[in-house]
């Protein structure tokens, strides 16, 4: 099954299992930034919610928001029992602390997975697990390479893989060329999230059934490229566009129906 077929199956679950709800699930998007590509991605996750019968509600402050006024909004919203989740978009305006502000989200709300005491895996390496297990992708045992160390990706990536008991290796930009060339080689798995366009491409090779993941995203001149050229010779590549950002952005719809039926059932 391809990514978009996928997604849009599991869409048409979480709209059918949020129907059945006795009360409304809602989500709160909270946006302290003028960035043209956070509105992107947030006008996403609306439609996104909307499509699938969520309440998204974005609060947008202006970029002038002390800490302390963005502490209190956040405090409030862990208190709001009608606010089930909710996401704090980055990046924020020089002056607040973006670490800090994750670990004031109560880890039941944060559907992020930025906090960590959250209940919730990051969005991106979650939704790519629960695709490769969609796909019968074998993982027990088998090695899996991650190439990018980030916070938001590389590293939960890397921790979600060991919980699948593979051999994990996380390469960065320390790594020797030579050793990039071996670990891509023995790879069974391979995820990749540096932001460098086709940065795998032809000149590797690749075990034949390896499957690759790309989460890179490059826009070059108004056109999107992922971090590995098209049409390696392997037994599966996602696509970019049309491939992780589809997982990442189901996955927060799951992050979130999850933070509901926890409320629900705890009290
Ligand atoms: P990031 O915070 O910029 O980190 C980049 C990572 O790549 C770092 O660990 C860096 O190594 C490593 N790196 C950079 N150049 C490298 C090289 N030449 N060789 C090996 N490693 C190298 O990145 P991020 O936030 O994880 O994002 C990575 C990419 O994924 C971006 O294109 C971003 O737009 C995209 N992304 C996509 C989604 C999605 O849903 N599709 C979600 C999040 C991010 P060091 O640690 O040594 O500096």
């Amino acid at each position: 099954m391809t990514i978009k077929e996928y997604v849009a199956k599991r869409k048409r679950e979480l709209k059918e299992e949020v129907s059945h709800f006795s009360t409304p699930i809602k989500m709160v998007i909270v946006q302290v930034n003028d960035d043209p590509a956070s509105d992107t991605y947030i006008r996403g996750k609306i439609r996104d919610s909307e499509e699938v019968g969520i309440q998204a509600e974005l609060i947008k402050l202006p970029v002038t928001t002390t800490q302390l006024e963005l502490s209190t909004l956040i405090k409030r919203l862990n208190q709001d029992s009608s606010v089930h989740g909710f996401i704090i978009q980055m990046p924020l305006p020089k002056g607040i602390d973006e670490e800090y502000i994750k670990t004031l989200v109560s880890p039941a709300k944060d559907i992020d997975g930025f906090h960590p005491l959250s209940k919730f895996s990051p969005c991106t390496p979650l939704g790519i697990i629960n695709y490769l297990k969609e796909e019968n992708i074998v993982l027990d045992g088998r090695n899996a390479v991650v190439i990018g160390r980030s916070n938001i990706v590389g590293k939960p990536m890397a921790r979600l893989l060991m919980k699948e008991n593979m051999n994990v290796t996380v390469l960065h930009s320390h790594t020797f060329e030579d050793d990039l060339q071996f670990y891509v080689a023995h790879a069974d798995l391979i995820v990749i999230a540096i932001g460098h366009k086709y940065f795998l491409n032809h000149s590797f090779s690749y075990k034949k059934d390896a499957v690759l993941v790309d989460v890179g995203i490059n826009r070059v001149d108004g056109v999107t490229y992922g971090d590995i050229e098209p049409e390696q010779n392997v037994r599966l590549q996602t696509p970019v566009p049309g491939g992780v950002g589809l997982l990442t952005r189901l996955t927060l719809l799951c992050n979130l129906t999850e933070a509901y039926k926890n409320a629900f059932f705890h009290h």
